[in-house]
């Protein structure tokens, strides 16, 4: 096989092991989340390393993403929290998959797709405890909570979960927690008085995983985590950055003083210098926005993107430093040896490192380490 231009380079091992962390620090059973493509490690690897690392559930935002992980042959309970009127539910329920309800309209949804399916819907009811994004608020709850009891009695939709979503988890203390852990406490209790009372109760995404066990309940929803990444500061809770992002000079050259850089010349050379061209623009999800502050390494070296992102292309200016066509770059990984992470893009471009894995594109193939393979 040649030699890779660029990849995304996904050490499965990391992933399995980064749930076993997560599952060491709560009894509560761990549901990986692997939306967005796995948070852009790829969905169908992503869920199978995070269920070798001890993951009883998978989740996802959308049905389709559920019916591609049962299509693969994924046989692990997989709820699906996000959908829109009119979409094909019954393919879901027929997949044996959970979905969520936030409003009645929903539950009747659900409770049409299972007499399609021809068995109950398996349903987690939300409750918006805060977020003031998906789910019933407390107003509206009793509603949901009835028209859920209604079809249960009907044989229509069984109710395994209540749940919920926190707004400020990745700010440990901030009083919005202790806020949200209450009224979820509330929504649980007033389901009860209405002869509600499903096994599983969640609310804990990462950050809330590693930070506050009196959230765990009896399920937490751990994402970025999974994948090594820390949504809370400081990041040291013994996990792996799952992603490598790495790509090859494709021509390197030296250019004289007073020489512009890339669109808009935003960076002209100070002195004569060695410029390196990186095959990797914001077509690949590399941020437009990380020109000239974008980290990367070359030859065992940290340098800053020079100049503009390109669709397709940067350049890095490495001074007087030996740089040769075909010197791998790295824009992040694990972070050893000093090498750039995830995280230092993200605040090199002012966003989270969510946004850095999940963006990258569909024109950077993904390869896999480990993993049994
Ligand atoms: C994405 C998501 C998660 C995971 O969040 P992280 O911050 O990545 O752990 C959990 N629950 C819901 C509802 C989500 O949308």
């Amino acid at each position: 096989m040649g030699h890779m231009r660029t990849e995304a380079v996904v050490d499965l091992d990391a992933i399995r092991d980064n749930v076993a962390v997560l599952r060491s620090r709560t009894p509560a059973e761990v549901m990986a989340v692997v939306k967005a493509d796995g948070y852009g490690h790829g969905l169908v690897p992503a869920a199978r390393a995070a269920l070798a690392g001890g993951a009883g559930w998978l989740g996802v935002a959308f049905l389709e993403e559920a019916l591609a992980l049962r299509r693969a042959g994924i046989t692990a309970p997989v709820l699906s929290w996000l959908a829109a009127p009119g979409e094909d539910l019954a393919a879901g329920v027929a997949a044996d998959v959970d979905l969520s309800a936030g409003a009645p309209w929903a539950v009747a949804e659900l409770a049409a797709a299972a007499r399609d399916a021809g068995r109950p819907a398996r349903v987690h009811l939300k409750i918006d405890t805060g977020l003031s994004r998906g789910g019933a608020t407390a107003a509206d709850w009793p509603e949901l909570v009835t028209a859920a009891a209604l079809a249960a009695a009907a044989g229509e939709v069984e109710v395994v979960g209540i749940w919920s979503h926190f707004a400020y988890a990745d700010a440990p203390g901030h009083p919005t927690i202790a806020g949200q852990v209450a009224a979820f406490g509330e929504a649980v209790e007033v389901a009860r008085g209405l002869g509600v009372d499903p096994p599983l109760r969640h609310l804990a995404n990462s950050a809330a995983t590693l930070t506050l066990p009196a959230a765990h309940f009896d399920l937490v929803r751990p994402g970025i985590a999974v994948y090594g990444l820390s949504p809370v500061p400081p990041a040291d809770f013994g996990l792996t950055p799952a992603m490598t992002l790495r790509s090859s000079v494709a021509l390197a050259k030296r250019v004289p003083a007073g020489s512009g850089v890339s669109y808009g010349h935003v960076h002209v050379t100070p002195t004569g210098t060695g410029l390196a061209l990186v095959p990797l623009g914001y077509a690949d999800g590399v941020p437009r926005a990380g020109t000239s502050v974008g980290p990367v390494q070359l030859r065992g070296r940290r340098y800053t993107v020079a100049g503009r992102v390109c669709m397709d292309q940067f350049v890095v200016d490495v001074g007087d430093d030996p740089v040769e066509a075909g010197d791998e770059v790295v824009l992040f990984g694990p972070g050893r040896d000093g090498g750039p992470t995830a995280q230092d893009w993200a605040e090199a471009t002012g966003t989270i490192s969510y946004e850095i894995v999940t963006r990258i594109g569909a024109r950077v193939p993904r390869t896999y380490r480990g993993g049994g393979r």
